[in-house]
């Protein structure tokens, strides 16, 4: 099938397009730009095939990231903007368009468009699986699982973007090859997951993971819970109701992670004591767990620690009962910048019971009580009346690491008591906190 179809390239890259054809060389678009374009959806980023040999890439005027030549694949920067150059002299051994078409993923990858006529190049049926929203390995699915299993995790995210159905052959090749995964470096299929994970069909997404048995390879924890059962408040298994709370989630990464670990450890914890069960401590392990697990995945630290916070204290009941320095302490274990993808969690968390009617009245009693007491106080040493300089004053002793200390019990004394935060109401109490610490020699990390 040829057509063509209007795309607006961005500036950058149709300048860098444009350079390439003066030079004689064709180029094309092809993957996901072109994917989203026919979709009507705004591009992700941008991928081009050209017939230029690499060495005049690397040559040109354009930023080139060394690292990112791979397979004959370049790491381009445009204006900021990555953009992945495949050429086609390295990517096959027959240097031609139509085999480096072969060589991608799915048919709905496999569509280019020439940057010279506007023409659309679609060898292997993508624009009709497009049209009818499936997934099919482009020839031979099951050698196409076989020569990258990374394939199967990039299904099941394509899924997740678009509710797409996937081709019986593709979807019994993915059960088939999906333990092939345990060989992809843990980066790729972390980074795949991710994209999946804040697709609007992440459902979908994850139960295909979970039903071709990718899972049990990079995520085995999360089969642990399947059809364990819990209280009537809740109509789910504990499975399905992780599954639920991150697809009430808006797609945010951080917010989707805390979600998919909140009670991860539940079937690790569960007693049944009387006539119900019980999970005692699980915030805490599923915090581990979480740790464990973003690390195995290489995660970005600051990132391991949002989803840890987030976890752990996500165990939030009877705030009605709590006292305003409770709620001070929980803003403060949380962080202000965290404040709004936990309350999001603990929202999706109560929908994700699935009772009716759904109730989360108790987090909107909590969004209530934070937004009274937000501002009232400080929300680090940083905003206390006094600083360093005024303990080791009052005190007569040098900088070291007591000085942090004081400054650490002085603000929990502040969230406790916010109207001390004054200066000369602190100046009066550091003296009294020093002596009680110097005189029981104890540690004033834990006084207050
Ligand atoms: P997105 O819009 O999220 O960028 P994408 O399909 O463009 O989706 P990329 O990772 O940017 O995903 O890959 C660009 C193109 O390269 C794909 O559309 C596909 O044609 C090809 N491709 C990427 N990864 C693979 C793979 N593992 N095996 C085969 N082809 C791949
Ligand atoms: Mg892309």
């Amino acid at each position: 099938m040829k057509t063509s179809i209007d795309v607006c390239l961005p500036p950058a890259l149709e300048e860098f397009l444009c350079w390439l054809v003066e030079k004689g060389f064709s180029a094309w678009i092809i993957g996901g730009a072109v994917r989203n374009a026919l979709l009507g959806i705004p591009p992700r980023d941008w991928d081009v095939v050209t017939d230029a040999p690499q060495e005049v890439i690397v040559a040109s005027p354009f930023k080139v990231i060394p690292l990112g030549a791979r397979f004959g694949v370049i790491l381009i920067v445009l204006d900021g903007m990555p953009v992945e150059v495949a050429s086609i002299r390295e990517t096959t051994p027959q240097g031609t368009l139509e085999a480096d078409m072969a060589r991608r993923d799915f048919t709905i990858n496999a569509i280019a468009l020439s940057y010279r006529t506007g023409e659309v190049i679609d060898l292997f049926g993508g624009m009709k699986d497009l049209k009818r929203g499936i997934i099919k390995g482009v020839v031979d699915p099951e050698a196409r699982f076989l020569e990258d299993p990374l394939r199967v995790i990039r299904a099941a995210r394509f899924l997740s973007e678009y509710r797409f159905t996937i081709e019986r052959k593709t979807y019994l090749a993915m059960k088939k090859t999906a333990h092939l995964l345990e060989g992809v470096a843990i980066e790729r299929t972390r980074d795949e997951f991710f994209k999946l994970l804040l697709g609007d069909y992440v459902k979908d997404g994850l139960e295909v993971l979970r039903k071709t048995g990718a899972f049990k390879v990079f995520l085995p924890e999360i089969l642990e819970g399947w059809m364990k059962k819990q209280n009537n408040f809740h109509s789910f298994h504990i499975y399905r109701h992780i599954i639920e709370t991150v697809a009430y989630t808006p797609p945010r990464l951080r917010l989707r992670l805390g979600a998919l670990f909140h009670d991860i450890a539940k079937p690790r914890v569960r007693q049944k004591i009387g006539e119900r069960f019980r999970f005692f401590g699980h915030e805490k392990l599923s915090a581990n767990m979480a740790e464990e697990i973003l690390t195995r995945w290489k995660a970005s630290r600051s990132l391991v620690e949002e989803v840890v916070t987030l976890v752990k204290n996500h165990m939030v009941h009877r705030v009605h009962e709590w006292s305003d320095s409770a709620i001070r302490r929980l803003i403060n274990r949380v962080g202000d910048e965290l404040l709004e993808d936990f309350l999001c969690l603990l929202r999706a968390d109560r929908i994700a019971h699935g009772v009716d009617p759904v109730d989360t009245s108790e987090v909107d009693l909590l969004e209530r009580r934070i937004e009274q007491l937000k501002g009232h106080y400080p929300h680090s040493v940083r905003e206390l009346a006094v600083n360093g300089h005024d303990v080791m004053e009052i005190l007569k002793i040098g900088p070291g690491p007591q000085v942090g200390k004081v400054l650490s019990a002085l603000y929990r004394h502040v969230i406790n008591h916010p109207e001390d935060n004054e200066r000369q109401s602190l100046l009066e109490i550091i003296p009294l906190l020093w002596e009680s610490i110097t005189r029981k020699n104890i540690d004033i990390s834990r006084l207050v």
